[in-house]
């Protein structure tokens, strides 16, 4: 399970907003790198490596906002659209920063956007002072499932094979939040952010 766009808080309107990666590619010659800081289409980012004296760029397309990579002329032939990739995250991965568009269907806004997570997720709750955080309204449904259930398995049946297998996700649950105590609380404020 990865997720390429997750729900997040509106910083215009504090409503519900999707952040959605943006699409890169590092850049290995010198003549993309000049392309790329040249084109009106793309943002270059400088990262450090493993060695902190290297440092990688990389050409970041904004998805929704720039033209799509294939309408884009004259791209240098190491950088043709199918070597792109789009960032994701993965449950079992912790991500703190990451580039992207925010488009939010309240204010009409969209722009490029910085992410910081989990700290924006729009799904969540507080419970004694920790938060507990879903990618979007499906997995906050799923937790809110899980939460409620009385057998609290986390076992889930996969939707794509005939197996059960074990849900990153809710295995990932921190144990306070899965008190008998805690329960009805959680329940009642996951419903509450859901609409439910
Ligand atoms: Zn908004």
């Amino acid at each position: 399970m990865m997720f390429s766009s997750i729900s997040i808080r509106c910083p215009i309107c504090t409503q519900l907003a999707e952040f959605e990666f943006a699409n890169y590619i590092e850049l290995r010659h010198k003549s993309d790198l000049l392309y790329f800081k040249k084109s009106k289409h793309f943002d270059v980012v400088s990262r450090e490596g493993w060695s902190k004296y290297k440092l990688y760029y990389h050409a970041i397309h904004y998805r929704g906002i720039s033209p799509h990579l294939e309408n884009i002329k004259n791209l240098p032939k190491h950088c043709a659209p199918k070597k792109w990739q789009q960032g994701v995250i993965y449950p079992n991965i912790t991500l703190h920063k990451s580039l992207g568009t925010i488009r939010c269907n309240i204010c009409k806004s969209i722009s490029k956007y910085e992410l910081t997570w989990p700290e924006e997720a729009f799904f969540q709750i507080e419970y004694k002072g920790k938060n507990l955080w879903a990618y979007d309204r499906n997995t906050a449904i799923q937790l809110l499932n899980y939460i409620k259930s009385n057998d609290r398995s986390k076992r889930v049946e996969s939707s794509s094979e005939n197996y059960v297998t074990q849900d990153y996700f809710l295995r990932k649950i921190p144990e306070q939040f899965q008190t008998a105590k805690a329960r009805n609380e959680i329940v009642k404020k996951l419903r509450k952010i859901l609409g439910l």
